[in-house]
Parts: structure tokens; sequence; C-alpha cells
């Protein structure tokens, strides 16, 4: 199956909210059979473990928002990609154009970050997408092929543990969805390029996400290439979560 959600909470909610929001989505994909619909929470690293203790036997697993490579070291604030294993974490995000704009990195980190996740047994949702003033100029696909081969190419890449989020930067937090057409081209090229780099794309989830929401899931699902969404936003809520995972679970 190449459906997958996926909720980022980024640095939102205090320990109770979180844990509470978690419950409720436990409760709710139990009561909607939503079993076989893929469903990744990514909390703050903080409440991490307990977030996976209460959705522990559920369908929803959880993952971090950033982990740096490696198990052990004298890297002070981080946390480690064997850590994030240990405690629960199932998938890590790399790549989120948050972590690109403020924290600066860059794809030979991306890459160490991807390629030691993989090796940890982890799964990787690897984020990618051009900003407006690159849309604008028109190299929205050539950036997306940069971004892709710059961590994706001439290394060995587990792809039964990849996911690819198609973020446009413009799109993320603004409230304005890439258009179902904008996001369906953007799509279709990503599979290509996989395609072209011998991995089987036609099992790989590409993702949207930018502004995802109850109101515009629906038509951007509806593109064959969407195979599910990494929401911010919205996934901070029960409810407007749990429409997006309706909309998908129509598709
Ligand atoms: C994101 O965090 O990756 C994201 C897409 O955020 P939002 O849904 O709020 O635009």
């Amino acid at each position: 199956m190449r459906k997958l959600l996926a909720a980022n909470w980024k640095m939102h909610l205090y320990a109770d909210t979180a844990q509470a929001l978690a419950q409720q989505l436990r409760h709710h994909w139990q009561e909607k059979g939503w079993q076989n619909l893929p469903t990744v929470i990514f909390p703050p690293l903080l409440y991490l473990r307990e977030i996976a203790n209460i959705l522990k036997h559920s369908s929803i697993q959880v993952g971090a928002q950033n982990a740096y490579p490696g198990e052990f070291g004298a890297f002070t604030g981080e946390v480690s990609v064997a850590q994030v294993s240990a405690s629960g974490g199932a998938w890590l995000i790399v790549g989120h154009s948050e972590r690109r704009q403020y924290f600066a990195e860059k794809a030979p980190l991306l890459q160490r970050k991807l390629l030691d996740a993989q090796h940890r047994g982890l799964k990787v949702i690897y984020c990618i997408g051009e900003t407006l003033e690159e849309r604008r100029c028109g190299e929205t696909l050539n950036v997306l092929r940069q971004q892709i081969l710059e961590v994706l190419q001439g290394v060995s890449v587990a792809w039964n543990q990849l996911a690819i989020a198609y973020e446009p930067v413009w799109a993320i937090g603004t409230g304005i969805n890439a258009t179902p057409d904008q996001a369906q081209e953007a799509h279709a090229f990503i599979r290509q390029l996989l395609t072209e780099l011998g991995a089987p794309a036609s099992h790989i989830p590409i993702l949207y996400g930018g502004s995802l929401k109850p109101e515009n899931a629906h038509e951007l699902f509806r593109q064959p290439d969407i195979d599910g969404g990494l929401v911010g936003g919205a996934s901070l809520q029960a409810n407007s979560f749990a429409a997006i995972a309706a909309a998908l679970w129509d598709k």
C-alpha cells in the first residue's frame, strides 16, 4: 500500500495536550477501523516515548522530526537516531524546509541522517520543495531534481524505508496550498526521477505537504501521484486531522 498520512506537530503542545491528542487519535482510528491507513505522528522529541506508549498496539506509529546520525557522542543538545529508535520512534523526517532554512542543514548532513536512520531500521520521510522565488523563475523541477539527486543518488538507499514529501516552501504554514495540478506535476516528476535512480517508484509513497486541510484534501488526494500528506497546522486538532485521514481513506 502506497498511502501514508503524517502529522508534524513541530514545536507545539505541552505534555498533557500532546497526550490527550494522541489518545483522541488512537480512539478515532479504532472507531473508524482505519487499521490499514498507515499513519505516523511526529511529536516534539521530548514527548516521543510517552506518545509511543499511548499508541502502542495501535495502527499509528511515531517518529522524530529531527535526529543526529549515530548512537552516542559529544554533541550537546542533540538526540541521536539510535536514541529515537530506542524510545519507540519508527520514522524520521529529513530535509524539512524549516531545518534547511533556520538550521542551515545541507545535503551532506541530510544524506548522513537518512542513511543512518535507515541503517538503524527507521523509515524516512525525505522532504523537498521549491521557494516562491524559484517557482516564479520557472526553476521548480530543477530544484526538485537537485534535492533528490544530491541526497539519494550514488548511495545505497533502502527504498522500502523511504517516503518523499513534496512541500512547496511557499505553501507551508501560509494557508495557500499548491493547486492539485501543480502538486500532481511535481509528484509525477519525482516518481519519474525515482525510477531513473532505479527505485521501485510505484511503491514509494509521495506525500503532499503545505497547508493541507479538510477543505482541500479530497481534491489533492484525487491526483494519481499524491499518495498522502504531511500535515502541520491541521494535525494539531483531532477533528481536522481525522477529516484529512477520511479523505485519504476514501482515495
Ligand atoms: C509541515 O509542517 O510540513 C507543513 C506542511 O505544515 P502546514 O501543514 O502547517 O503547512
